[in-house]
């Protein structure tokens, strides 16, 4: 196969996997615009989308056991891809029953995808982290642009109340220095007393 980026690359001693570059946001601190590459990877840009086959082959060049985590997470919303990011769950915990799945997302699974996906994503997931970003729907839509307009906030905090239901390790996240500094507290409201999950400020 050609190389077409790095679909799989290691970080911070877990799996990571960067499955699509697609995302309905377009956020202003989001990492992609200012540098090509994390970790071991040498571009997350990928050339094309990689095919479900694609993926498997190249998760099957990597020794599962050694890692801790595999983290849906990268230059993508891995939801755009939610057949792939299931199967490939699947597949890794087959491969190896120990490793705990995580899933970075921005918690608009359900707006791309037109559906409740949470029963299948709490099929494979032990660990998911929403991004939160803000404080509410107004700063969200100014610092994330989601193509869902104003509704994407409130459909993002849903989404993480249901996912606290089904899923056993819940957090939600804030980017530090991409809101103001009197907004984490109210954040940290929201995530921790408001949803009932833990809250981390990256
Ligand atoms: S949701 Fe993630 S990948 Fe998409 S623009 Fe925002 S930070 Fe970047």
């Amino acid at each position: 196969m050609e190389y077409i980026g790095d679909v799989f690359y290691e970080y911070g001693g877990g799996l990571y996997a960067n499955i699509t570059n697609k995302c309905p946001d377009r956020c202003e601190f989001c990492i992609r615009y200012m540098v090509d590459s994390l970790g071991g990877a040498d571009s997350l840009w990928l050339r094309r989308e990689p095919t479900m086959d694609e993926i498997m082959e190249l998760l099957d060049e990597w020794d599962l056991n050694r890692f801790e985590e595999l983290v849906f997470c990268g230059y993508g919303e891995p939801t755009e891809r939610l057949e792939e990011l299931i199967a490939t769950a699947k597949h890794a915990k087959s491969v190896c029953p120990s490793l705990k799945v995580r899933l970075n997302t921005n918690g608009l699974s359900d707006l791309i995808n037109g559906r409740d996906t949470l029963p299948e994503l709490s099929q494979v997931l032990d660990r998911i982290s929403v991004s939160l970003n803000a404080k509410g729907p107004e700063e969200y839509l100014a610092l994330c642009h989601p193509r869902f307009g104003i509704g994407a906030y409130d459909a993002m905090l849903d989404f993480t109340r249901r996912a606290k239901e089904c899923i056993p390790d819940v957090t939600m996240s804030v980017v530090s220095g991409s809101i103001p500094y009197q907004d984490i507290e109210p954040c940290r409201r929201i995530a921790e007393e408001d949803i009932g999950v833990k809250f981390r400020v990256r």
